[in-house]
């Protein structure tokens, strides 16, 4: 039955993310006590503003198809919100909204790639950018990037990686896994080198952008003016506002891209919810003071971790900056025989603490580094504090 499968679908991986999950729901379901880690999922309540919005648009009437790429008062409100977070300039028909972020992405793919083309991905980088382009039949570039430097990409290696092929580079900042923010002169070094090469876009996931924890505010690479027609701005409402659920995302673009991801969503899913669109409107328009509550939150979860992970002897992580994850290397213990079996590979690390520790974490291979492991620390202090515990009574 497999070989019936288009070849593109037989060529894809299913979401390690998503797979991690579903395992240890199932786990909890048949009654173990599994901590859940390894989702990238807020466990709060989205702002009550926001379920109040929802609750007068379905008492408003918004039953029916929106326009297409949105309702044009959410694509004003989106521009506004680019003007006051990112000093972006954006005009409504630059705007699509989709049906999350995720949709986004593979709209711009959709639009841009065709088959052998090569998009510029450093490594590690969210699971899902390479299976996107590879079903696009396009080839993932991938630069490997070092821990000692924070996993950043330096304009010498994006450099060398460009090829007559380049069509596209993807990254994420802050960044899934690493929690890593590129700083505003390690983002202007990078649009140096793109505007050597205006035919390259770059597709800037800033999905995380309210989630950090210096005193400066992520810088938006397309607010470097000179490479601002090549940026493709992405963001959504899943981890600020903690709306995984409600599946809203959004991009600012160049016009003809706007206007191609318009056409293939009018194809393949009409618009996004109407009444997460409603909502979506009181969420952009609020101040992001009114969602700082949850960033302290995650501070707090974050200081904890870093706190904890001390502990446990033989990791090597970086500091994360932003979003909710920690990325160790864990490759000091490959090779070392742990409750009588030998772990070669962070796959089986994860494993093994999802079997003897009961705590549910993503290998790092799902990001293209084998020798880490995602830890998510977007649930609560109790848990992330018992898991911990577990983690280390296990490992010394
Ligand atoms: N980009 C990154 C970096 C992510 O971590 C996620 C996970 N949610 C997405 C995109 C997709 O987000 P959405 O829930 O809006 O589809
Ligand atoms: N983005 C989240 C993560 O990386 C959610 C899962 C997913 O969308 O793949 O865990």
């Amino acid at each position: 039955m497999k070989n019936r499968l288009s070849y593109r679908l037989q060529n894809m991986a299913y979401s390690q993310t998503i797979a991690m999950a579903t395992k240890a729901r199932n786990l909890i379901n048949k009654g173990f006590d599994v901590i859940n880690l390894s989702l990238g999922e807020p466990d709060f309540y989205p702002p009550k503003f926001v379920l109040n919005a929802a609750k007068k648009a379905i008492d408003d009437g918004y039953h029916y198809y929106t326009p297409v790429s949105g309702y044009i008062d959410l694509k004003e409100a989106i521009c506004e919100k680019f003007k006051r977070d990112n000093n972006l300039k954006y005009f409504p028909s630059q705007i699509v909204v989709s049906t999350g972020a995720k949709q986004s992405i593979i709209n711009v793919l959709l639009s841009l790639l065709n088959k052998n083309d090569e998009v510029i991905i450093p490594s590690p980088y969210w699971v899902s950018y390479v299976q996107m382009v590879k079903f696009c039949e396009s080839n993932p570039i991938i630069i490997p990037t070092k821990i000692d430097n924070n996993f950043k990409v330096c304009p010498k290696q994006l450099e060398k990686s460009i090829t007559s092929k380049t069509k596209l580079f993807i990254f994420s900042t802050p960044c899934n896994p690493t929690g890593s923010v590129y700083s505003y002169e390690e983002l202007k070094n990078l649009s140096k080198v793109f505007k050597k090469y205006p035919k390259i876009l770059i597709l800037s996931d800033e999905i995380y952008e309210h989630i950090c924890y210096s005193k400066n505010t992520p810088t938006s690479i397309a607010s470097f003016s000179e490479i601002y027609p090549q940026v493709i701005t992405l963001n959504g409402l899943s981890k600020s506002f903690s709306m995984t659920g409600w599946r809203i995302g959004y991009i600012g673009a160049p016009k003809w891209i706007a206007k191609s991801c318009d056409k293939i969503q009018g194809q393949m899913t009409s618009c996004a919810n109407s009444i997460a669109q409603r909502s979506a409107i009181a969420a952009l328009k609020a101040s992001p003071n009114s969602i700082k509550y949850m960033i302290n939150k995650f501070k707090n979860r974050r200081d904890i971790v870093l706190k904890m992970i001390k502990e446990i002897p033989g990791l090597k992580w970086n500091i994360p900056k932003g979003a909710f994850y920690i990325f160790p290397n864990i490759s000091n213990f490959f090779g070392k025989k742990l409750f009588g079996k030998i772990i070669t590979n962070s796959d089986q690390f994860s494993e093994f603490l999802l079997e003897k520790a009961k705590v549910a974490t993503v290998s790092g291979s799902a990001f293209g580094e084998p020798e880490c492991l995602r830890i998510s620390y977007s649930s609560s202090e109790k848990k992330i504090i018992e898991a911990f515990k577990r983690i280390k009574k296990i490992l010394i």
